[in-house]
Parts: structure tokens; C-alpha cells; sequence
């Protein structure tokens, strides 16, 4: 996951802006935050472990001053979760400043610090992005934008990026554009001129009354602060994967991709599910808010009556998103309860859009079945994750997918469910509406667009070892 924005907006502050953005993207990442800016003149960051508003609050932002500015909200998948590797990274290095923001994962971290070793350089954090950073900031070249090209086509992997230096911002997209980044801009000034907003997801587009221009499309650098408007580079020839689960899953409802609203995708996605798994009950419920859309959809197609049967605490933060097995067996307890009147007696439908290790859906069953449920029928609206992901979301290790492990009967069994079906690779196509070639499926049918070549399970600390900075506390997978 993560979050990444850039704005640049000739004479006016872009600070309050980015932080505004980046609000909206806070879903994406929970561990840190941070935000560079730049008056032409000179890059300022500011970034701490912490949510978004936590970080850069109100006493923070008359400091930010500066037409163009990048911000990033963190989501760890390489190096510990320290203020080391929050971002944005930064470099003032003796060729050039280098500011960068990174959604996503690289594949091939260990060659790249080799070359990194080879030269002069050295990390302060862990990450891939300050990784990224520091090779950026050594790479021989006239300027950032001939140091991104000349350096991404050895770089392997998931990124989304947003960088600056002193005068520009730029966005970059992976060949496959496996995470998503879009381009839209900021109503016209009095002068007739327009600032530009890059951001992981349309509705950091929208919270700053941005409008949607176009996705910067995979292989594709969108250069903003030059005359003349944003700026087109190709960096590689590209073809997109894009992540299904950002569809499925991880971005916002109100938010766009492949020219969808993902409400709608999602609501559609309970719909093949009622078709490819119905089953007799009284009740369709959702798991807030993961399962909010499909489990609609799953109620309008079956005739079955929605209702809410639990109380999401809006402050609890996303189970899949809180740092440790520990703090997230608590979370969900913190975070759901039962409304008895609603379950007791039922036959209850209960739809949510994965399952991961499988505790968490366990807690939830055991906690319907405390309040009375007569039984639960589990419907996921996406197919079983048999294989890990190496592109940006934490499920490195595949031993610890349930699905990897057990077949369908066990997972019921498991989670303690009365009956237990998955949405297909088909019937997820067929809500989106478009070709299996368009996105990334990896977890689900194990086909990575981008080969991974080594020993998965060290992967998330693959820097750690070679570092000054002391190891946060681990990041476990998904609950
Ligand atoms: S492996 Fe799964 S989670 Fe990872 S990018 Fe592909 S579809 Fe997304």
C-alpha cells in the first residue's frame, strides 16, 4: 500500500494542499507520514511515525512554505516501521537534491544495494525507497529526470513514485503499473493558470477540487513546475497489471480506476457472488466496511433482506493495516461489535472481501455466534489468496495464507463457519467488466508480471542487516 501526492502550483502554497490529499489517502498507510516542499529555491521535509493529522498539523504547516510539494503516508512492506523509513526519502547529494514519496515494492532490493555498495554511497533508512533515493541521488546524469531514466530500467518491481528537487515534481508508474497514480488539476487562477495534482487514488484528486486529467500510464514519467504544462516521458514501453485488489479491496469506494467507480465494481462483485454461491438465510450482512459494497450487491441479487449486524468503531484503524499479530488480535475487538438484537436467531449471510490468515475472520464468527447467530454463511467476494504478494502489500510469506495451507473445508472449519464460497477469477472479471490481461491476479492464480528471484520470506527485511538503523518491531501480515 501507501499513499503518494504531489502538487505544484506556481505562486501559491502547495503544503496545505499535499496535506489535504494525502488525507484522503490515509486508508493506504497508517504507519508514518511526511510531506517535502520546495520554494524553488531549496527542498524542506517534515515527516514522523504517526497518522496523517497527527503529523502534520496545524502548527506544522506555516513552515511548509513553497508552490510544490510532495507527501507520503506509509505502509511498510520493506524495512521496519521506524522514523528512519517514513518518507518522503530525502538526499541532498553532492549531483542533486532528491525528495521521493514510493507506493509499492521492489523485487530486486539486494542487486540494487550491491550497486549502491559498489559506489559511494550509503542509507539512512531500510526501505527500497531510500534505497531508490540514494541511488537516484549518485546517478550521473544532467538532472532528476535523467536520473529517474537512466535508473528505472534496472529497477524491478511495484512503484508508483512521486519526486521533486528544488524546481520540479514528478510522478513515475512502473512498466506493468501495478499500483495506481493519477493526474488531475487544480481549478484555473485569476491569471488563467492551473496546478497540477498527482495522487495514488481520485479521491485525493477530489478532496482538494482537483479534477481527474488521466492515469500517468505504466512506463511513464508526468513532469510538473516546467512551462507549458505537465511534461510526458517514457521511461519503458508499458503494459498494465494493475493490482486487482485495489479494485477488490485496498483503494477507496468513491475512487475511480479503469474508468470504474469501485463502489460500484464491489456491489457488482456481491452480485456474481449471489449467483455463484447462494444459500438459504434470513439475513445478508456486511463486515464494516470491507464488505459494505459486496454484501449490498449480494442482497439485491439474492432478495434477501441487508441489515447491518455490527458496529464498526470508525477510530480503530483498519485491522489489516495495524503493525503486529498482537495490537491486531486486539484490534478486532476494539474495533467490532455485535448488535445482538439484529443477529440473534438469524441465519446470517456474512460478506467481507478477503480472507487472509484467517484469525480475524475467526474472531468475527465466534463473535456473531456469542450474540446468537443461528448460523453464518461466509461469502467472500474475491477468489481464496494462495500466493504471496511481492508488490507492495504484506503477505510475503506464504505459509502464513490460510488459503495456502488449507482447502476449502478446512478454512470453514477454521473460522467456524456454517458454509464458506469465494467470488471466481470469472465472476471478479465480470463486475469489472474488462480483460484478465489488464490486472495483476499473482495472489490468486501465482502468474507475477514481474518475476521474483529470490528467497521470498527474508524479503521484507532484506536491508535490515546492512544498516545502522536499529529493526522496529516486526510488521506481520495480514489478519
Ligand atoms: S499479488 Fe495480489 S495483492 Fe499483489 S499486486 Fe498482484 S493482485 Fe495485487
Amino acid at each position: 500500500m501507501c499513499g503518494v501526492l504531489g502538487v505544484f502550483s506556481a505562486g501559491r502554497e502547495a503544503a496545505p494542499l499535499a496535506a489535504l490529499g494525502l488525507f484522503a489517502l490515509q486508508h493506504r498507510g497508517q504507519e508514518s507520514a511526511g510531506l517535502a516542499v520546495s520554494d524553488g529555491t531549496g527542498v524542506m521535509v517534515y515527516k514522523d511515525l504517526g497518522l496523517v493529522a497527527q503529523v502534520l498539523d496545524d502548527r506544522r504547516m506555516p513552515s511548509l512554505r513553497g508552490d510544490r510539494a510532495i507527501a507520503h503516508c506509509r505502509y511498510s512492506t520493506t524495512g521496519s516501521s521506524v522514523w528512519e523509513n517514513s518518507q518522503p526519502a530525502f538526499r541532498l547529494g553532492p549531483r542533486r537534491t532528491v525528495a521521493l514519496g514510493h507506493n509499492g515494492n521492489l523485487v530486486n532490493t539486494r542487486q540494487l544495494r550491491d550497486e549502491l555498495d559498489a559506489g559511494t554511497g550509503a542509507m539512512v533508512g531500510t526501505s527500497d525507497t531510500e534505497l531508490l533515493t540514494a541511488l537516484l541521488a549518485g546517478e550521473p546524469a544532467a538532472d532528476l529526470v535523467e536520473a529517474l531514466a537512466r535508473l528505472l530500467p534496472r529497477v524491478k518491481g511495484a512503484y508508483s513514485l512521486v519526486a521533486m528537487d528544488e524546481t520540479r515534481v514528478i510522478g513515475v508508474r512502473d512498466p506493468f503499473g501495478i499500483r495506481p497514480l493519477v493526474l488531475g488539476r487544480l481549478p484555473a487562477e485569476a491569471d488563467g493558470s492551473h496546478g497540477w495534482v498527482l495522487s495514488s487514488e481520485t479521491c485525493g484528486l477530489e478532496v482538494v477540487g482537483a479534477s481527474f486529467v488521466r492515469d500517468v500510464e505504466p512506463g511513464e514519467m508526468v513532469v510538473l513546475g516546467e512551462p507549458g504544462g505537465p511534461r510526458s516521458v517514457r521511461f519503458a514501453p508499458g503494459r498494465e497489471q494493475l493490482c486487482v485488489f485495489e479494485l477488490i479491496y485496498f483503494a477507496r469506494p468513491d475512487s475511480f480506476m479503469v474508468g470504474r467507480n469501485l463502489y460500484e465494481v464491489r456491489r457488482r462483485m456481491g452480485e456474481e457472488l449471489a449467483t455463484e454461491a447462494p444459500v438459504e438465510a434470513d439475513l445478508v450482512m456486511p463486515v464494516p466496511d470491507t464488505g459494505s459494497a459486496a454484501a449490498a450487491g449480494y442482497a439485491e441479487r439474492s432478495g434477501i433482506t441487508y441489515r447491518e449486524g455490527m458496529v464498526k468503531n470508525r477510530y480503530a484503524g483498519r485491522t489489516f493495516i495495524q503493525p503486529s499479530q498482537a495490537l491486531r488480535q486486539r484490534g478486532v475487538t476494539v474495533k467490532l461489535s455485535p448488535l445482538p438484537d439484529q443477529v440473534r436467531g438469524r441465519r446470517l449471510i456474512v460478506v467481507d472481501a478477503s480472507i487472509v490468515r484467517g484469525t480475524t475472520t475467526r474472531r468475527i464468527v465466534e463473535m456473531l455466534r456469542r450474540a446468537g447467530a443461528a448460523e453464518v454463511h461466509l461469502r467472500i467476494s474475491a477468489p481464496p489468496i494462495h500466493h504471496p504478494c511481492f508488490y507492495g502489500i504484506d503477505t510475503q510469506i506464504e505459509r502464513e495464507l490460510i488459503a495456502a495451507r488449507l482447502d476449502r473445508a478446512g478454512i470453514r472449519d477454521f473460522v467456524g463457519a456454517d458454509s464458506l464460497a469465494y467470488l471466481s477469477i470469472g465472476g471478479v472479471l465480470d463486475a469489472i467488466g474488462l480483460p484478465r490481461e489488464r490486472f495483476c491476479f499473482a495472489c490468486f492464480d501465482g502468474q507475477y508480471p514481474v518475476p521474483v528471484p529470490y528467497d521470498a520470506e527474508s524479503h521484507k527485511w532484506v536491508l535490515e542487516s546492512r544498516s545502522e538503523v536499529p529493526a522496529g518491531p516486526p510488521v506481520a501480515p495480514v489478519g
